[in-house]
């Protein structure tokens, strides 16, 4: 039996990458320190034969007993509240923890995924992005924590792939929503649905012109999953190209509840990226993926999950931070 190890495993991508790989028939060690993952993501595996929890941080010194065949780094705080609130720890996951983490998978002689984001591109000059794109990040800008983490994990796992020949992966990730989001998170999928279940105005930042790329979780897990067990060793892009601006999606959001709510305007964060889609050739060439499930289908399915939620934790608005 196969195992692999899943940092972050008690977040978003975290929990339904570990459900994934329990349905492919793995050993599923997931390890998370719980800052902005949740238990009760992965409690329903808990009674599962093949798979067990590490509470840890991969900042620090990681061990993890026995044969290991995959390491994949998904820990991390990766919505721009998150890594304003806790900056130095998303430097350190970043950049000790996947430092520590491909040292675990050399000594293993595992391969290694790391979950890069579109957030490496910055700004982006360059419309749609593709992989050869090298972006325009400010490095000391409020999402300079983030972005420059994930770019430095990005050379060193390059260099952990030639330097010792290690069997590395790395995926930039574009927006991605589903199930398990966190509804305080900040980001603005459950900022819009949060909002319209509690009767609130919905907050466009800016002006709303600016555009993002939505990825329903299943179909990016699908794109991890081949991309793991390829043979390619460059960056590719995961994400869905369907780009709308945010407020036509504020605009989806209110029909898809229902809830006839208004918008109101506040300012635009700084270094907010005013465009952003993948251009996925290289995922459709290389491992025949793309996405399948439609913004309409999925956004059905991520508001059902929020409309089951409890009282409290709709109410529970204040980020975990504050
Ligand atoms: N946004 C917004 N209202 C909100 C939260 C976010 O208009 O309540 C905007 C944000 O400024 C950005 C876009 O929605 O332009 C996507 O933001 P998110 O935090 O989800 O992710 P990002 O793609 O910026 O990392």
């Amino acid at each position: 039996m196969k195992r692999v190890l899943i940092t972050g495993a008690a977040g978003f991508l975290g929990s339904h990458l570990c459900d994934r790989f329990i349905k492919e028939g793995y050993y599923v060690i997931g390890m998370d320190n719980l800052i902005t993952g949740d238990l009760k993501n992965i409690e329903h595996l808990f009674k599962h034969e093949n798979f067990e929890f590490a509470h840890h941080d991969v900042s620090k010194f990681v061990f993890v007993p026995g044969e290991l065949h995959y390491i994949l780094h998904f820990a991390s705080p990766a919505s721009p509240i998150d890594y304003l609130k806790i900056p130095i720890q998303t430097l350190k996951v970043g950049s000790l923890g996947t430092h520590n983490l491909l040292g675990l998978a050399k000594a293993k002689k595992a391969c290694m995924l790391i979950a890069s984001t579109s957030e490496v591109y910055g700004d982006p000059v360059v419309h749609p992005q593709t992989e050869n794109y090298w972006g325009n990040v400010n490095p000391v800008g409020p999402r300079g924590v983030y972005d420059e983490a994930k770019r430095f994990q990005e050379a060193i796992t390059m260099a952990y792939h030639t330097f010792h020949g290690l069997d590395t992966k790395i995926v930039r990730i574009f927006n991605t929503y589903g199930p398990r989001m966190r509804l305080n998170d900040g980001r603005v999928l459950p900022a819009f649905i949060g909002q319209a279940l509690r009767g609130e105005d919905l907050t466009i930042f800016g002006d709303g012109s600016q555009t993002r790329s939505f990825c329903y979780v299943d179909d990016l897990v699908e794109g991890i999953y081949r991309l793991l067990l390829s043979d390619y060793h460059q960056p590719v892009n995961i994400g869905n190209p369907s780009e709308i601006t945010i407020s036509q999606f504020a605009e989806e959001i209110i029909k898809l509840t229902g809830t006839n709510q208004k918008v109101v305007y506040k300012d635009l964060p700084v270094d907010d990226p005013k465009q952003r889609q993948p251009d996925i050739t290289r995922a459709r060439e290389i491992l025949g993926w793309e996405p399948k499930v439609s913004r309409q289908d999925g956004l059905k399915i991520t508001y059902d999950y929020f409309r089951s939620l409890s009282h409290e934790e709709l109410y529970k608005s204040k980020h975990r931070f504050a």
